[in-house]
């Protein structure tokens, strides 16, 4: 039995994640879940599966958690500490799937404890990949990638030498607005920016796919994961999001990984990692399908990319205000402060004024300069206002 843990359990990954550990419930023993605001959920699971805990990050909800697991022997928790000490508790796997910054903490701790982390938590490379990654070679701990272009890049690099890596090729769908007029961008609403062509993600991300700032943190993980320099990483449009990302080789071939727009094959190959198992995804019927698409993504539509490469190339705490300033804009958009393309002006204006005054690119990244860099940014892209509304 694998004792596993899953961090952002009531989410659309952590939900993928319990779906296939439920379909093999002798194999794993688990050990804690956790969410923030879906209580009911959180217990409902951490009950079935006999989990040892379920932490909610909200204090403000335990007294309803611990009614909810009331009698079940379940231990109840809340808070930014609860979530570290889920974290410490010994576990072969640990699924992070938070969303945000906030995942970053938790997957520090696991891999303190040797804990082999599974990364959808896409942030926690953005904003830290060097301390990230450090910490998992300091302990001699493996991290695996969970986002489906990096899982997709992984499996393409299985057998080969990085020195022979040319170029690495990242597919987007091109989000909600890959056909919208580009000057009606600016006035999409946030529930039309929240409906993805082939994913069914969370809100966040399903805004970030609109955006492109999906693929921009894509970008930047690339680099950060595999090492690859910024200028052999490239996006490009992929309409049918079948292939999921390719990696090209100095003898000219490139490896495509193909397969169903469904987030439990990566979460799969993952949990069974390195084994491959059967999964319950649909098998492509490629003759069905017919063909396959691709174009270049247009600057003016997708503006993330650029900045993408500005964070590529500076280093250090430049992920860690880019993630921050994007998560603020996007709060900002939902709560209706700015119009859809203020976000990238936002995030942009804050890049470049962070870069202008601080000596970011040679920051050293720790938990609490990262922190810092974080909050900065926030209120920084808070203040500034977009052009459309706000
Ligand atoms: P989601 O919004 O559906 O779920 C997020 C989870 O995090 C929930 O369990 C929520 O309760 C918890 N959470 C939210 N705020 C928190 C906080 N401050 N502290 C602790 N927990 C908190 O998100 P998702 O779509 O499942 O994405 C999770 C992560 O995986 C993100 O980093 C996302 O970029 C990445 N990812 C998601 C997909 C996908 O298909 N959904 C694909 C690739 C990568
Ligand atoms: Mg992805």
């Amino acid at each position: 039995m694998r004792r596993i843990s899953v961090f952002g359990a009531t989410g659309s990954i952590g939900q993928n994640t319990l779906d296939l550990i439920r379909r093999a419930p002798d194999d794993f023993d688990v050990v804690a879940l956790t969410g923030a605001h879906n209580i009911k959920l959180l217990a409902q699971d951490a009950m079935a599966l006999g989990a040892d805990i379920a932490v909610t990050s909200d204090p403000a909800r335990l007294a309803e958690l611990r009614d909810a697991l009331a009698g079940s022997g379940v231990e109840a928790a809340a808070g930014d500490n609860a979530l570290i000490e889920a974290a410490a508790r010994p576990a072969d796997w640990i699924m992070s799937a938070i969303v945000g910054a906030a995942g970053l903490a938790p997957g520090m701790e696991a891999l303190k404890h040797g804990t082999t982390l599974a990364l959808a938590n896409k942030e926690s490379l953005v904003t830290a990949g060097p301390l990230l990654l450090g910490e998992a070679a300091r302990h001699g701990a493996t991290v695996l990638p969970v986002d489906s272009e990096h899982s997709a890049v992984f499996q393409a690099l299985i057998g080969e030498e990085m020195e022979a890596v040319e170029r690495v090729i990242i597919t987007a769908s091109g989000g909600a607005f890959r056909d919208h007029p580009l000057d009606a961008l600016e006035a999409v609403t946030v529930a039309e920016a929240s409906s993805h062509p082939n994913w069914d993600m969370g809100q966040r991300i399903t805004i970030d796919s609109a955006s492109m700032f999906n693929k921009a943190m894509e970008l930047i993980e690339t680099k950060e994961f595999f090492g690859v320099s910024p200028d052999k990483i490239e996006a490009i449009i992929h309409p049918e999001s079948l292939i999921h990302a390719m990696v090209g080789f100095n003898d000219g071939a490139i490896m495509a990984h193909v397969g169903p727009h469904d987030m439990r094959h990566a979460i799969g190959f993952a949990l069974n990692w390195p084994k491959r198992r059967s999964l319950p995804v649909e098998r492509l019927d490629l003759a069905k399908i017919g063909q396959l698409n691709f174009r270049a993504p247009d600057s003016a539509r997708y503006p993330a990319l650029k900045i993408a490469q500005t964070v590529m190339e500076e280093g250090g705490l430049t992920g860690a205000v880019f993630n921050a300033a994007k998560e603020q804009a996007l709060d900002d958009f939902i709560a209706g402060r700015c119009g859809f393309t203020d976000m990238a002006r936002k995030v942009d204006a804050c890049v470049d004024a962070m870069l202008s005054r601080e000596g970011l690119q040679n920051a050293t990244i720790t938990l609490d300069s990262v922190q810092e860099a974080d909050a900065a940014a926030r209120a920084l892209t808070a203040d500034i206002t977009g052009t459309a509304k706000g």
